[in-house]
């Protein structure tokens, strides 16, 4: 089993129900197990600032899946959600990212982790400090990151 963090994000339509239809997809699945759930935050915009608020949490899970299949079942899950991709970072009622699976680093046309922007993205940082400060991603801690990042706007639900 690995132990392997995902960020939940989404700024359209029901956020929260999108949410807990994806914990529950998750929970579902046999090669799956949800050990820690982090609060919710409302967050500003990134990337592109122009769109509403999103709500972002993170949750941990052990898996057996390999890193390809869990971003496959996370892929699957957006889709079951009715997410249309159009622009890049644009709004969507649900976007599921792999941050780490477990200290493994993959870089290939399909998946990276640990995720590339993790580091600096407060709204993946501080619901992640919330269940695992001590987790490492790109040579400090997710606590250290945190630390030396912008957090004013990030509102714990
Ligand atoms: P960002 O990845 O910067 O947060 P995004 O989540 O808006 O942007 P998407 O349109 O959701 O980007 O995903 C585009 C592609 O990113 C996915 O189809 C997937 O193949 C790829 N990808 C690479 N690494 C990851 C990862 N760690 N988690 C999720 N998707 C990833
Ligand atoms: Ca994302
Ligand atoms: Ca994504």
């Amino acid at each position: 089993m690995t132990r392997a963090y995902l960020a939940l994000g989404g700024n359209v339509g029901d956020v929260k129900q999108a949410f807990r239809t994806a914990l529950a997809t998750l929970r579902a699945q046999d090669q799956v197990c949800v050990l820690q759930e982090s609060p919710i935050y409302r967050t500003p915009p990134w990337g592109v600032t122009d769109q509403p608020d999103f709500l972002n949490m993170v949750a941990e899970i052990e898996t057996d899946l390999s890193a390809h299949d869990l971003l496959d079942l996370c892929l699957e899950i957006e889709r079951a959600s009715g997410r249309v991709r159009e622009q890049r970072w644009g709004p969507r009622i649900i976007d599921l990212d792999v941050i780490t699976y477990g200290d493994e680093t993959i870089a290939d046309e399909r998946l990276s982790v640990p995720h590339p922007h993790a580091h600096e993205r407060a709204f993946v940082l501080a619901p992640l400090a919330d269940i695992a400060p001590d987790e490492m991603i790109a040579g400090k801690s997710v606590r250290e990151w945190l630390a030396q990042i912008d957090t004013s706007g990030l509102h714990r639900l």
